[in-house]
């Protein structure tokens, strides 16, 4: 018999919607391109704490399954971040994985999902995936969030699910926190408020996590220095995230990262200057960008930026010819027309982008 046959229909086995879709593209760069689309921190480990964490990951239990709750990462995360004493803690292969489970745990025949658009793609995915209807209603064109719109969706479609990123993926705009907190009031499903980007925003909703009982805050180490980690969290009422609980993979995290991740919140202050250091990159590259004839700059709270320029593909290539790769934002959603997301990076870095863009200009 021969092994190596071809099967025509199997594929077809396989749900149409995920057929249809892409998967999502991860941009693979060769040596010497600047990376600044993915909202990575430029700054790893010195030499001392390299050698520090090789030797703790070498005394890991690798042969063993790994056990989070019995960690020392849970304590570890309380320790570095606000997590209220009443709330239950989840850990995920980074926060993709609990968006990916929460939206499972709410998808029931006929439940439904509200996103705000344009914002982080992955939730509508989800909800594609899981077979749940998505309520899209649209921010406002200075990317704040339309409460009455949102009142209306909550009252017209009663969504089992809410997905607010706060601060705003692609956008960097964090919206009224009253805003939040009316969404959060009038829904009776669960609230996700997803704060990737907490860390570089001057306001939070972790310390309220599970209070009220629907708001579910979900959190990173991704963006403060540890994207390859795969190390994400979300805080909320013990009897939402004991039922998360039985729909997470067994052993999801792995040993490796939970050793480094506690390694990583020990060290805090490394963590935390290099945030300081991108919020001041933040507001020097939004000073600069601003002097370019023609541009907008949003008002970011994040560790990027999102501009809109006259012409964003001439300037989106002109950053490729030097090797330098951002998000181009513009043909994702109407109201990004001709924006561009740019991840802070070092100082040389954004000095980099900057003349680029100011050539381009
Ligand atoms: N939420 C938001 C708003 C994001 O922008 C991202 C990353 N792009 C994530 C969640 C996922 O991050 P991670 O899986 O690395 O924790």
């Amino acid at each position: 018999i021969c092994l190596y046959r071809t099967c025509p229909t199997m594929l077809n086995f396989i749900r149409p919607n995920i057929r249809a879709a892409r998967a999502y593209a991860v941009a693979d760069l060769p040596a010497g391109w600047l990376k600044l689309d993915a909202m990575e921190v430029p700054y790893a480990f010195p030499p001392e704490l390299q050698s520090e964490l090789a030797a703790q990951l070498a005394r890991a239990d690798i042969n063993r399954y790994p056990n989070p709750a019995a960690s020392a990462l849970p304590a570890a995360l309380r320790r570095a971040f606000p997590v209220p004493d009443t709330a239950a803690l989840a850990l995920g292969n980074g926060s993709d994985e609990l968006i990916q489970f929460i939206t499972l745990l709410f998808a029931r025949t006929d439940a439904k999902m509200l996103v705000l658009e344009p914002s982080f793609v992955m939730y509508r995915r989800n909800a594609e995936l899981f077979g749940m209807d998505c309520i899209g209603v649209p921010l406002k064109p200075d990317f704040t969030l339309d409460l009455p719109a949102v009142l209306n969706a909550l009252a017209e479609h009663n969504p089992a699910l809410i997905f607010l990123a706060y601060p705003n993926n692609p956008t960097g705009v964090p919206f009224a926190r009253a805003d939040v907190e009316a969404v959060i009031a009038a829904a009776s499903g669960a609230v996700v408020v997803d704060e990737a980007y907490g860390a570089f925003s001057r306001d939070s909703f972790l310390p309220q996590a599970g209070q009220p009982e629907n708001l579910i805050v979900l959190r990173t180490l991704s963006k403060i220095g540890f994207a390859g980690l795969r190390l994400g969290y979300a805080a909320g009422a013990p009897a939402v995230m004991n039922e998360l609980a039985k729909i997470l993979p067994p052993y999801n995290m792995n040993c490796l990262s939970l050793t480094a991740a506690e390694f990583a919140l020990n060290n805090m202050d490394f963590i935390n200057k290099n945030i300081e250091l991108l919020k001041q990159e933040r507001t020097r590259l939004s000073n600069a960008l601003r002097g370019i004839a023609g541009a907008t700059v949003f008002a970011s709270e994040a560790n990027f930026i999102t501009v809109r320029l006259p012409d964003a593909e001439a300037a989106y290539q002109k950053l490729l010819d030097n090797k330098i790769l951002v998000k181009k934002l513009h043909g994702s959603h109407a109201l990004l027309n001709n924006c561009l997301r740019l991840t802070i990076g070092t100082p040389e870095q954004n000095d980099a982008v900057l003349s680029v863009l100011l050539q381009a200009a």
